[in-house]
């Protein structure tokens, strides 16, 4: 039978398509059903690569605005951004990534379909728009992932009140712009937009920025946002946005109870992501849904036979699920080993990595500082600051520092906070330490090389022994 697979995938995002190919590699005869033009999903058209572009752009400017202090001479004028070429330039690298996935999909003989798919039961997907067609399937992997959440109360018009969707792709910069929200996504508008000259402000629930990285890192983002300009309102809260005809007034409560009235050319609502499952079918084919992402457990299986779900659609029921790419990748892989029989086990989530590529760039993994005390470890802390190395001096990025958690009795590595340059990169020594249960003892035996910025790992490790050389 030609529409007759051994895996149909729902989704071509970094869940589904890497999934997919994991499939094809171990034998099956694959197809996915990916209702966007393109392949690649949040991250590769709206949300990592679109972002980390920017942020590369921003980094550019901020560069060749210093020129003088890198000895460059750069005739008479403000250099300034030309935001046509750098939509262009953006675009350019997303259509190159998600052609290349494309290409990995006919390399390994998986069939994009291009439409909307519903599950009809017992091993059939519906093609209800586009390539309209019923597909057989003995396993379907729902990787449906999700989109911007709005909050009850502002309503966004995507034109005055926006998404991280508009937000990528603005032609012409907002002279000042209001970010609700400051976790990954809102704090890294906050330092595209503020380095291309727009007056940000970012209001924030909760008492400090970025809430799920140790407190020492949010507080060390507070003071550099300050250096740079970025007013940051924490502890408050938006309770009202009127969208005009050339901007938008918000009113937002601070934390003694009074009113603040602000406004900006934009507000940005980045509140997080909801699971999209709309028009999926999922609960008439009896799959269980809870609090509207799919119930899995921890090997992703549904409560469906044969349906698997993965990525920013899912809950595991055991606390909130982080929807991040790698994550969803590493999920499509463990399921399609589980579906070739192979001996897989289930993903620690202790030992994701958390970056975040704003300016300072941020990277964690395992427990903060407050987490480790109140898991009643006897915790021991050693912190290097990046600014006494010879290689961030050499390039000019001398803020932030390596955190390490430790366990003082066994000298176990809890978790690693940086937040400081290339901290998106050298987090995955980090990553590798708790993977391998490492001690302190074992991280300053490592040899960093020299001049590297890896070397404020190797002396925050020292750092936690009391025994830094550098400090
Ligand atoms: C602005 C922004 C920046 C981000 N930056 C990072 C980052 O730097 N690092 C990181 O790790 N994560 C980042 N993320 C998160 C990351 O993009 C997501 O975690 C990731 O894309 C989730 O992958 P997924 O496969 O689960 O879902 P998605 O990528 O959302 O893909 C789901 C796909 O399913 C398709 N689909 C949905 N329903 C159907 C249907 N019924 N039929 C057919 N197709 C369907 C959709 O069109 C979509 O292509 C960012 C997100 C945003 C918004």
């Amino acid at each position: 039978m030609p529409n007759a697979y051994d895996v149909v995938v729902i989704g071509a995002g970094t869940g589904g398509y890497v999934a997919a190919i994991r499939c094809a590699q171990l034998g099956k005869k694959v197809a996915v059903v990916e209702k966007q033009r393109a392949l690649g999903g949040t991250c590769l058209i709206w949300g990592c690569i679109p972002t980390k572009a920017l942020l590369e752009h921003a980094h550019a400017l901020k560069v060749i605005r210093d020129a003088r202090e890198w000895g460059v001479t750069i005739p008479a004028g403000t250099p300034a951004i030309d935001m046509g070429q750098v939509q262009t330039r953006k675009d350019r690298i997303v259509t190159a990534l998600t052609k290349g996935i494309e290409f990995l999909f006919k390399k390994n003989k998986i069939d994009w379909i291009k439409g909307t798919a519903r599950l009809a039961g017992k091993g059939r997907i519906e093609v209800v728009e586009g390539e309209k067609q019923t597909l057989d399937a003995k396993e379907i992997i729902v990787a449906t992932g999700s989109a911007a959440r709005g909050v009850s109360g502002i309503e966004i018009d995507h034109k005055r009140i926006i998404t991280s969707d508009e937000a990528i792709s603005l032609r012409e910069l907002p002279t000042s712009l209001i970010i609700m929200g400051s976790g990954a996504v809102g704090v890294e508008f906050a330092s595209i937009y503020r380095r291309v000259g727009a007056e940000v402000t970012i209001v924030e629930l909760l008492p400090r920025l970025v809430p799920i990285e140790d407190d020492a890192v949010s507080a060390e983002l507070e003071k550099s946002f300050k250096k740079q300009g970025i007013k940051a309102l924490t502890g408050t809260r938006v309770t009202k946005a009127v969208p005009g005809a050339s901007g938008v007034d918000v009113e937002a409560q601070t934390p003694d109870g009074k009113m603040q009235q602000l406004s900006a050319d934009l507000l940005l609502v980045a509140t997080g992501r909801a699971p999209v499952t709309a028009g999926l079918g999922a609960e008439e084919a009896g799959v269980k849904i809870e609090n509207g992402y799919v119930k899995v457990d921890e090997m992703y299986r549904t409560s469906v036979p044969n349906v698997s779900a993965i990525g920013d659609v899912i809950t595991l029921g055991t606390g909130s699920h982080p929807q991040l790419a790698h994550v969803s990748s590493a999920e499509g892989i463990v399921v399609a080993e589980r579906l070739a029989g192979q001996d897989v086990r289930p993903i620690n989530y202790d030992h994701v990595p958390s970056c975040t590529y704003c300016d300072p760039e941020i990277g964690s993994v395992g427990l903060t500082e407050a987490e480790a005390r109140a898991k009643g470890y006897d915790v021991r802390i050693g912190t290097f600051p990046f600014g006494v190395l010879g290689r961030a001096k050499m390039a000019g990025e001398s803020e932030g520092f390596v955190k390490i958690v430790a366990d003082k009795k066994y000298d176990e590595v809890l978790g690693v906070h940086m937040i400081g340059p290339r901290s998106t990169e050298l987090v995955a020594e980090a990553v590798l330490a708790l993977r391998l249960e490492c001690t302190v003892e074992e991280l300053i035996r490592t040899i960093h090389a020299h001049p590297t910025f890896s070397e404020a790992v190797g002396e925050a490790a020292h750092a936690t022994h009391g025994a830094a050389i550098h400090l």
